[in-house]
């Protein structure tokens, strides 16, 4: 299996490759080459396994041929080892033909962890095969940088250096991050907001001598690895609902675009999902993009669900790239358009195999609070705003008939307390294993939204770079 760049100016990479390059070399996201295809009798053969097993099962096609294939089984018995349920990814009724699939059994209670505890092993493993060292540098709105962190630290090979918007991000949040002792773990807060810290990563991964220099890698889910290990739970959730004989539908709780882009992995490998709803909080501009056929990303708000405060969702290039029939000229054309005019509209074509799969709905602060204590009331179930939000979307979305609709749990409402609280009055318990992790020590280091700021402090700051330099 080869993976190659939405615009098509890129070298194809096998697996290693990818995981390691993150990024294409021409600036776009990488994409499998075709996608592999599970039959009908494979898909109900997942049924009762073991989730690292179906996961397995789900993954190795993309790897055939990669010496990670020899790496992945081990790969995720470990990665989901730590985790505080025995089906990993439970799913929970909350109403009739409705359910969460809760992603929040991982060290971190973001869903995250699931893919991120299976790629920071993969790098491990491949940079120790290589005898060489590599450089994470992330961008988070909260949970991706702890995930990281979580999954990174302590590690020999890897320095991890984690941006986040200053004062955007919750205490647990933060302190997920910055009380990490590792010395291999560094922390940057920026003067600015989500997409000002994504667009100064991707500016750093644009520098090809620093990226060189570096060894700079990326665990954000422009990589593809990610993503890739977010397909496993579509399926095992379709299975225990009836698939392949019986259809199912998703809500996802969407930032970046990268959970739900698994989802329509998932059904082009041949998963019956009839239909995915786009879950967003105020920052609109993906529902908008679907009302309009513009895709015209405008200024963050901040809201009570902060993972998801992002109007510039990377993961929507690869959509666009299937949408487009694969057409890489078609993807350069409209990203540059984004670039030079901040925005870009679709054909009709586009637009209606858009709408055809996939429904978008906006959910403001209000509703999402009024969707907590309305969980907590009917079902007792305490949700987080994430969750909420996708709870939310998901009633918008009419005539499912009989087809179950299953909404990601993308957060344990824990690690949203506030706004819960402030819901339901009731304080959701702080599991053991947040408690345990959290430290004392703050370490962070605080600077302008410039990406030379940011690259002179990975610099002086990281192991990579001071052997490269030397040498
Ligand atoms: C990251 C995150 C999301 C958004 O996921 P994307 O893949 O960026 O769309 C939603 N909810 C929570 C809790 C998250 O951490």
């Amino acid at each position: 299996m080869k993976f190659i760049s939405t615009r098509g100016e890129a070298p194809a990479l096998a697996f290693e490759g990818a995981l390691l390059a993150a990024l294409a070399s021409d600036g776009g996201l990488l994409m499998p080459e075709a996608w592999p295809q599970l039959e009908a009798s494979e898909i109900a053969a997942l049924a009762g396994l073991d989730y690292a097993d179906a996961a397995y099962r789900i993954m190795s096609p993309y790897l055939a041929g990669d010496p990670c294939l020899d790496d992945l089984e081990a790969v995720l018995e470990e990665a989901y080892d730590g985790f505080h349920h025995p089906a990993i990814a439970p799913l929970r009724q909350v109403g009739p033909n409705a359910f969460v699939l809760e992603l929040f059994h991982g060290p971190t209670l973001a869903f995250k962890d699931l893919a991120m505890q299976v790629v920071s092993r993969f790098m491990s493993r491949v940079l120790l095969r290589k005898g060489a060292r590599a450089t994470v540098v992330g961008a988070t709105s909260g949970d991706t940088g702890a995930a990281a962190i979580e999954a990174f630290r302590g590690l020999d090979s890897i320095d991890v250096f984690i941006l986040h918007p200053k004062g955007r991000i919750t205490d647990v949040q933060r302190r997920q991050m910055t009380t990490a002792t590792e010395a291999n773990v560094h922390n940057i807060a920026v003067e600015g907001t989500f997409d000002d810290c994504q667009a100064i990563v991707k500016g750093l991964f644009a520098d090809r001598a620093l990226r060189e220099r570096l060894s700079l890698t990326g665990v954000n889910s422009i990589n593809f690895a990610r993503i890739l290990a977010q397909i496993a739970y579509y399926f095992t959730a379709a299975v225990s609902l009836g698939a392949p004989y019986r259809p199912v539908a998703f809500a996802v709780p969407t930032g970046n675009f990268g959970d739900i882009f698994a989802g329509y992995a998932a059904r082009a490998m041949g998963l019956p999902v009839s239909r995915l709803v786009i879950a967003t909080n105020l920052n609109d501009s993906l529902p908008r993009a679907l009302s309009s056929g513009s895709y015209e990303p405008q200024g963050v708000i901040a809201t009570s669900s902060p993972s998801m405060d992002i109007q510039l969702a990377s993961n929507f290039e690869r959509l666009l790239f299937e949408l487009a029939g694969r057409d890489a000229a078609r993807v350069r054309a409209l990203m540059e358009e984004l670039r030079t005019t901040g925005a870009f509209g679709l054909t009709q074509g586009e637009l209606g195999q858009l709408s055809d799969l996939f429904g978008a709905y906006s959910v403001g602060e209000n509703e999402t609070e009024m969707t907590i204590r309305g969980v907590f009331e009917e079902t007792g179930v305490l949700i987080d705003p994430h969750t909420a939000v996708g709870i939310a979307a998901s009633h918008q979305e009419a005539s499912l008939g009989a087809t179950p609709m299953v909404v990601l749990s993308t957060a344990h409402p824990a690690k949203f307390a506030g706004v819960v609280e402030r819901a339901t009055g009731r304080v959701p318990e702080q599991p053991e294993r947040l408690r345990l992790r959290l430290g004392q020590h703050e370490r962070c280091a605080v600077l302008p939204n410039d990406q030379a700021a940011v690259a002179d402090f990975i610099v002086s700051n990281g192991r990579a770079a001071s052997a490269g330099a030397g040498a």
